[in-house]
């Protein structure tokens, strides 16, 4: 697999999880690599991380849901590094609650999160990346950006809602060198997933070893991902042999979806 070292890769919510993963899996394959959310702890440990590997990566708060906060961010980086021609979304949140119990503060902030924050970073990072003529947008949506599970309604249509922008994209940035895809992980073994199980774990009474039982089942494979499959996947979407992929999304979820 040819892959694209030097190029600037940026991956928001880079502090933990699967955004931590693909910071990694960049900056080990020669990626500058900016990681950003909103807990600074958390974006210098990964960078130290990076550090240790021989890499080279700058931590950087930035709150995707707020625009100024983004250009600032664009701003900085392009002082201090260049120009992100790799743009992976990643920063997400999946809280559950049955949809008629479900605050509508809570609707509004996970499609904020997941969907303005998306957007707003496409917005404010393809225009030079367009300009120099190559460019990844690389979206991690979920497998329930395809399909529902119950009792996490804006997580599903907010992630419904990811694929539509990223074939959107794809199509509109279709002669300009830039690739706008989405990776669809399952249950992937991240803070996300168990806190969800614990949560699970108290409503229902059972233990949390049996709720990672039933998320493990719903794959064929009987197992919850790892985040490096994840960055995997999207090293591979981010190198030249990939030009001609876009628009697709691709899942990471042992078969549990097959669409
Ligand atoms: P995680 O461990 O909860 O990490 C989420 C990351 O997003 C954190 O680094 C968080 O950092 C950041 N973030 C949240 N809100 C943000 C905001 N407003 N601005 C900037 N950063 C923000 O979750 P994960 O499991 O790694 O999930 C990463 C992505 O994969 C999400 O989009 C999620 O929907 C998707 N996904 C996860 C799974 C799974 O099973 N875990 C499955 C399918 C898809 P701060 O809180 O410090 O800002």
């Amino acid at each position: 697999m040819e892959t694209v070292s030097g190029k600037i890769a940026l991956v928001t919510g880079g502090g933990r999880g699967i955004g931590r993963s693909l910071a990694l899996a960049f900056a080990a394959r020669g990626n500058p690599v900016v990681v950003t959310g909103r807990t600074q702890s958390r974006l210098d440990q990964v960078a130290a991380e990076v550090d240790r590997l021989g890499g080279k990566a700058l931590p950087l708060r930035c709150d995707v849901t707020r625009r100024p906060e983004v250009e600032a961010l664009k701003n900085v980086i392009e002082s201090k590094l260049g120009t992100v021609q790799i743009l992976i979304n990643n920063a997400g949140m999946a809280p559950a609650a049955a949809f008629l119990e479900m605050e509508d503060c809570l609707w509004e902030e996970v499609f904020k999160v997941n969907l303005t924050g998306t957007y707003y970073c496409c917005k404010v990072f393809l225009p030079a990346m367009i300009a120099s003529g190559w460019g990844r947008v690389i979206n991690i949506a979920s497998t329930v950006a395809k399909v529902a599970y119950s009792h996490i309604s804006a997580y599903v249509a907010s992630k419904h809602a990811v694929l539509g922008l990223t074939r959107a994209l794809a199509v509109e940035m279709g002669r300009t060198g830039v690739t706008v895809n989405a990776i669809c992980p399952g249950y992937v073994e991240t803070e996300l997933t168990l806190n969800n199980a614990k949560m699970m774990a108290e409503k229902t009474g059972r233990s949390l070893e049996q709720i990672l039982g039933l998320f493990k089942r719903t794959s064929p494979q009987n197992r919850l991902i790892d985040p490096k499959e994840v960055a995997e996947l999207a090293l591979m979407l981010a190198s030249e042999s990939a030009s001609g992929i876009t628009g697709q999304a691709i899942n990471v979820d042992g078969g549990a979806v097959m669409v």
